[in-house]
């Protein structure tokens, strides 16, 4: 347990369905300040949905006939948005005729499913409402949707009714990596979408689904059909989950955080304000207290590494932003830099290599196409010892990358690295470790 008096508490009141599944592993995550960042896998996982309901709504030509406006509004620009689009050509599938896209909806004071404005993890909900989410696609089978004014919302309001018979299906779309998406039957935020659908269109059954959009199908992970007693079971758990978030936020309140770690802080808001994540820092480095020594916490070290990871990542390529847009190489003192290290890479064409090779080394030639330099090196090294000749490897594989050379077997690739690098250092290419 960690105590920060100096935390100032996430004021947010409720905790939305793609908040659920890190909600329930570690609530103070609902508790602590979010920040907003740039997250690129986020914004295309956006454009697809957006594209996605484009065509649930409209059909697909109309929604490709946006999707150039679609990358433009979520910043998408050069390969990550050529790729996205050509992700979107590739899934060919369509959703029903009838099927209703982004729904976002909530349980009300008095436990109704209601329609209610927001999206995308942020909602207005009327007093008391909990439990907000937005729906991707959903449609009932074999009959479609029917929208109707309901009695209960005073006649005023259309609202989807699954007719008497029909199963209501209720999907999810996924983007991004299925490992970080538990399965269908223990997938809170799925569950608690199929709760709140079900309640507002008076299905009694309803089959979950999560679709990954990859492929031209996609990859569906599919529920058995749950009736009245599991949506209810599903129910009971999202209110769990928002109440101890909400214990987490009174507590965050008199400076007692209780993160707890594990996979699900990868795409943690709170991250830049969670005291775990400050430990973790300066254990790694070495100069905090060892919390990572006893087996239990080893699967926090498993985050800990992609966190890592992306925190190395993020920070290149703010490093990178700055040389390019500067022109100028990042001064670190005593003739050292960070900046674009232009230098060659010896590459070896292939068919003029092996002639040279076999003349020198017999069958063993076959060995060396990886094809490296180093590999050669090796090869060649082995290929004396075979024959008990020493201290030999050096230079005959100097003399064989010449004669490859010399038969037009070997050119420089151009290389461009963003790297740590001295103004004198000249070697040839490879990685300048500090
Ligand atoms: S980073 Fe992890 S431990 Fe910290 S608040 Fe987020 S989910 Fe919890």
């Amino acid at each position: 347990m960690s105590g920060r008096a100096t935390i100032p508490p996430n004021t947010r009141t409720y905790v939305s369905d793609s908040s659920l599944h890190r909600a329930e592993e570690c609530p103070a995550s609902q508790a602590l300040p979010c920040v907003g960042h740039v997250n690129m896998p986020a914004n295309v996982g956006s454009a697809i949905h957006d594209h996605l309901e484009l065509r649930a709504k409209h059909g697909i030509e109309k929604a490709f006939a946006e999707i150039e406006a679609i990358c433009d509004r979520w910043g998408l620009v050069d390969v990550t948005r050529d790729v996205t689009i050509a992700r979107c050509h590739k899934f060919k599938w369509v959703p029903p005729d009838g099927a209703t896209a982004e729904l976002p909806l909530a349980w009300d004071a008095e436990g109704r499913a209601i329609m209610v404005d927001g999206g995308r993890g942020t909602y207005n909900l009327p007093p008391g409402a909990w439990g907000p989410g937005t729906i991707d696609i959903l449609w009932s089978e074999p009959e479609p949707l029917v929208w109707t004014h309901d009695p209960r919302f005073g006649n005023c309001l259309a609202v989807p009714h699954c007719p008497e018979g029909s199963t209501l299906f209720v999907a999810d779309y996924k983007t991004g990596e299925d490992r970080y998406v538990p399965p269908v039957e223990n997938n809170p935020q799925v569950a608690s979408g199929a709760a709140k659908a079900a309640n507002l269109t008076g299905a009694k059954n309803v089959v979950a689904m999560v679709i990954f959009v990859t492929g031209e199908q996609g990859v569906w992970d599919v529920s058995e059909p749950w009736g009245p007693g599991r949506l209810a079971a599903a129910k009971a758990r999202v209110r769990a989950i928002h109440d101890s978030a909400m214990q987490a936020k009174a507590d965050v309140a008199k400076g007692v955080v209780r993160p707890r770690e594990g996979m699900h802080c990868l795409y943690c808001d709170a991250f830049t304000h969670c005291p775990a994540k400050v430990d973790m820092i300066t254990s790694v480095l070495g100069s905090g207290r060892p919390c990572y020594e006893v087996e239990d916490d080893l699967p926090k070290l498993v985050a800990t590494i992609a966190q890592v990871e992306t925190f190395v990542r993020n920070a290149k390529a703010l490093l990178r932003a700055s040389v390019e847009e500067t022109g100028k190489s990042i001064d670190l003192g005593g003739g050292l830099y960070w900046g674009e290290k232009v230098g060659s890479r010896l590459k070896f064409v292939s068919h003029k290599t092996l002639p040279v090779l076999k003349n020198e080394l017999g069958e063993d030639a076959i060995d060396a196409f990886e094809t490296t330099k180093a590999r050669i090196r090796a090869v060649v090294k082995a290929h004396l010892e075979a024959q008990g000749i020493r201290r030999k490897g050096a230079p005959t594989a100097r003399r064989i990358l010449e004669q490859i050379e010399k038969a037009g077997g070997s050119y420089l690739e151009p290389t461009s690295t963003y790297t740590w690098y001295r103004e004198d250092d000249d070697n040839d290419g490879e990685d300048f470790e500090v």
